[in-house]
């Protein structure tokens, strides 16, 4: 293999690039490149769950990435982890493995994304799953990701668990299964108490086929173009740059913030701030680095009255062994989790006819989502709005692509969403106050007893708001003025570019985002494969269609 030519040339290993590697070189008739900025997965705590909390501020294995002030959270900077290295972000994420709502997908299609209704990816989520509980309707049990049981349950999540049904929630013991709506534990990507990351998944499997060269430390710095088709990538390994030539397509799976990024430093976006930074413009497609979308998180934490949370855990040397012993011998106990043990989807809006907002339950407190627990016995009930309709921005400052990122999530910027936070904060307390919990929550430490107001609480949200690490929405599928990329993911206007990554979620998922990224991955894989079957290159009419 000539080693500066390929077939395809792919940026980001990450939840997406890992599963587009493997699906590309598997027929073992097309030369394909992986690149990616940071290393290789080797350090241990990324492997195993609870190591979330020691990647989350890792300054090699997370990009750490921090938001612009945001008028609409009082000027607040808002951290923004996302995964740098093989397996991308799904090597730091918490694991919880959730498809969203089958409106979300119907949503897509509405909006004119022929093929992407539920129906559709449905057999793409089953095709990516190995789900430990077997193969059923709506899971797959011979897919290379690994989707796991918890494996025991904790005594304040089952409180939990009773407190909802006294507000009127049901068990769900499946939260991808027929109904997304009610109150239980998540299934987690573990394999065997390990973390299941796609560079696990499906990388390690490909990595040793002659026509699959991943490259980490690779970092792309521009598409180069032949006139309108992307011809390559320039990238910087070991302080040289480097062309790598695609003869068939170069595919952006760079995530939701550095896609765009790299599409804005090399000519493709808004003209006009293209030509103020002096990037000279390759083609004008304004929705790039529009539309963003997050889940914003709300965490309510509370002290409590029993010695039972991991809290308590990690202060005592003896109950810090146990847990290390827990899990060496049955991969079992808090190592096993990560954070979040259960969840909850329920309604808050009068307008919603599906679950609006989303709970993450966690048996441990700390002033940030990672950061050291409180010395103090503590739990966290963590909301979040699913539909979101506050929309941000991605940008770049310059042409250099190492200079710093603008980010601009503008969260709660609508109505909606400022109603959806109040709302949401109230129904927690709600929840937080029903006779389950009485003997195990002492005092609600945050937002704590003195915010009570309407005014108070959304106050509240601006201060303590933060991201639960969904970013998506940034190079949007659709046939609109602001669509980045069309319904088979090829960028408008230009030939051999596609883009395969979060970015491009017309709307962000009723829920987490990796299972669905991987799912979005194995269908363009699939369409990517289909399109170089059926006709030689180039494959993309070139005609505008902005
Ligand atoms: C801390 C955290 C917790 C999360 N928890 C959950 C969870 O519990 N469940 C869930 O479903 N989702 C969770 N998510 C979200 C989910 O993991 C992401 O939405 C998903 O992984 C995004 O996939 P992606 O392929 O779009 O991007 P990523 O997986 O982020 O991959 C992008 C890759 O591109 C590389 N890259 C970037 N720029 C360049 C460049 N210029 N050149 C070369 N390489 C480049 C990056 O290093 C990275 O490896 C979490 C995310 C984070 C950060």
């Amino acid at each position: 293999m000539n080693s500066e030519n390929y077939d395809f040339v792919i940026v980001g290993a990450g939840s997406a690039g890992c599963v587009l590697g493997n699906r590309l070189s598997a027929s073992g008739r097309y030369s394909v490149l992986l690149l990616e900025a940071g290393p290789a997965d080797r350090y241990l705590w990324i492997h195993i769950p609870i190591g979330y909390a020691k990647t989350m501020f890792h300054p090699v294995y997370n990009w750490g990435f921090y938001t612009d002030p945001d008028p609409n959270m009082h000027d607040r900077r808002v951290y923004w982890p996302r995964g740098r290295g093989l397996g991308g972000s799904s090597s730091i994420n918490g694991l919880i493995y959730v498809r969203g709502q089958a409106q979300d997908y119907e949503r897509w299609a509405d909006a004119g994304n022929a093929g992407w209704g539920w129906h559709d990816v449905l057999p793409y989520f089953i095709k990516c799953e190995h789900n430990t509980r077997g193969a059923s309707e709506y899971h797959g049990s011979s897919g290379p990701l690994w989707v796991s049981d918890i494996g025991e349950k904790h005594e304040l999540m089952e409180a939990i668990i009773r407190a909802a049904a006294e507000r009127g929630v049901p068990f769900n013991d499946d939260f991808n299964g027929t109904i997304q709506e009610g109150v239980g534990y998540y299934q987690l990507t573990t394999r065997n108490g390990w973390r299941c990351s796609t560079a696990t998944a499906y990388l390690r499997p490909a990595r040793r086929r002659a026509n699959l060269r991943i490259e980490t430390g690779a970092h792309a710095i521009g598409i180069v173009f032949d006139g309108r088709r992307a011809a390559g990538i320039r990238y910087i390994q070991r302080g040289r740059e480097r062309e790598a030539r695609a003869t068939h397509e170069v595919i952006l799976s760079a995530g939701s913030l550095q896609t765009p990024q790299l599409l804005q430093i090399s000519g493709v976006g808004n003209a006009k701030q293209l030509q103020v930074l002096g990037i000279p413009v390759t083609h004008h497609l304004p929705g790039v680095g529009e539309n963003l979308q997050d889940h914003l998180q709300l965490r309510l934490m509370y002290k409590v009255s029993k010695p039972i949370t991991i809290n308590d855990d990690l202060q005592s040397p003896w109950r810090k062994m146990r847990m290390g012993i827990k899990w060496i011998l049955f991969r079992r106990g808090p190592l096993a989790i990560g954070i979040n043990q259960g969840g909850m989807f329920t309604r808050m809006l009068k307008e919603s006819d599906s679950p609006d907002i989303q709970f993450h339950f966690a048996t441990v407190s700390a002033e940030m989502a990672g950061a050291k627990p409180h010395p103090w016995s503590g739990c966290t009930f963590s909301v979040c709005q699913l539909r979101p309709l506050s929309r941000g921005t991605v940008f770049v400052r310059s042409r250099d692509p190492r200079a710093a990122l603008g980010i601009q999530p503008n969260y709660l910027s609508h109505d909606t969403d400022r109603r959806c936070a109040v709302a949401s904060i109230k129904y927690a307390r709600h929840l937080a106050a029903a006779p389950a919990l009485r003997e195990y929550l002492a005092e609600e430490y945050r937002p704590g007893s003195a915010v009570r107001s309407d005014e108070e609480l959304l106050d509240w949200a601006r201060d303590y708001g933060a991201t639960i690490f969904h970013p998506s929405g940034t190079c949007k599928m659709g046939c609109d003025p602001l669509a980045v990329v069309d319904a088979r993911l090829r960028v408008h206007g230009l030939a051999g570019l596609r883009v395969v990554d979060c970015s491009i979620m017309p709307t962000l998922v009723s829920g987490n985002t990796n299972a669905p990224v991987i799912m979005i991955a194995e269908k363009a894989s699939d369409m990517i494969l289909q399109d170089h079957a059926a006709h030689p290159t180039p494959l993309v009419d070139l005609s505008p269609t902005i």
